[in-house]
C-alpha cells in the first residue's frame, strides 16, 4: 500500500491564484500535452481515472489539486505545447507558471514529464529554468520507455542527464513507462523524498 493510492480529487482552479491556501507540500506535474501526465498520475496512484486525458487541444484547460493527505497535495497542471492556442493565451499562461513556482511557498518539488523520445524541448527548458530560479528541485521523467529497447532506452537516459546539468541546479533525470512500470520505484522515491515521507525499501514499494 503506497500513500499515492490516497489520492483524492480535490479542486479544479482556473489559475494559480485560485488554488487555495498555501500551506503544507504541495508538487506539481508538468509536460506537453500527449507528455503521459495523466497516465503517470493514474499509474502513481493506481488509479484508472484520476487524472483524465483532454482530448481537446487547446480547450480552456484547469489546474487538478489531488490531495493524499491533510498536507500533502499533488498538482496536475494543464499540458503545454498545443500549437493551436493563440499566442496571447500562451503568454498568459507562461507568466502565470512563472509565478506560481516562484511566489508558491507550498511547492517542494516539479516533476516535468517529457516523452523519451523527444525530451528537453523548448517550453520544457524554460519550465525548468524558473524551477532551478526559484530554487525548486526538478525531476525530468522520461516516459514511454517502453516504446524503446533497453539499449536506446539507456543512451537517451545518459543524453538526458547531461543536457540536465546545464540547468546547473538540482534537476534529477529518470526514464518511466506507465504501460510496464519502469521506473514507478524511483519517481515514488523522489516525491517520498520531497513530501518528507520515510524512504521505503523497494522491496516494499
Ligand atoms: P497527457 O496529455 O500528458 O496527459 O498524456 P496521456 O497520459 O493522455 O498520454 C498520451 C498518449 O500516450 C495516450 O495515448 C497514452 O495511452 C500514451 N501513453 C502514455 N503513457 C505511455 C507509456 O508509458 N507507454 C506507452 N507506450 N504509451 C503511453
Amino acid at each position: 500500500m503506497s500513500h499515492y493510492n490516497q489520492a483524492r480529487f480535490s479542486i479544479s482552479a482556473p489559475d494559480i491564484t485560485h488554488l487555495g491556501p498555501d500551506e503544507g507540500i504541495e508538487i506539481a506535474f508538468a509536460g506537453r500535452s500527449n507528455a503521459g501526465k495523466s497516465s503517470a498520475l493514474n499509474k502513481l496512484t493506481r488509479q484508472k481515472n484520476l487524472a483524465r486525458t483532454s482530448k481537446t487541444p487547446g480547450r480552456t484547460q484547469l489546474i487538478n489539486v489531488f490531495s493524499l493527505d491533510e498536507d500533502r497535495r499533488l498538482v496536475d497542471l494543464p499540458g503545454y505545447g498545443y500549437a493551436q492556442v493563440p499566442l496571447e493565451i500562451k503568454k498568459k499562461w507562461q507568466k502565470s507558471l512563472g509565478e506560481y513556482l516562484q511566489k508558491r511557498n507550498s511547492i517542494k518539488g516539479l516533476v516535468v514529464l517529457m516523452d523519451i523520445r523527444h525530451p528537453f524541448k523548448d517550453l520544457d527548458q524554460e519550465l525548468i529554468y524558473w524551477a532551478v530560479a526559484a530554487d525548486l528541485p526538478v525531476l525530468a521523467l522520461l516516459t514511454k520507455a517502453d516504446k524503446l529497447k533497453s539499449g536506446k532506452r539507456k543512451s537517451q537516459l545518459l543524453m538526458a542527464k547531461e543536457a540536465a546539468m546545464a540547468f546547473c541546479g538540482d534537476v534529477s533525470v529518470e526514464v518511466f513507462s506507465s504501460t510496464n512500470g519502469i521506473g514507478l520505484d524511483k519517481l515514488q522515491q523522489k516525491l517520498d523524498s520531497w513530501y518528507g515521507y520515510e524512504i521505503k525499501k523497494k522491496s516494499e514499494i
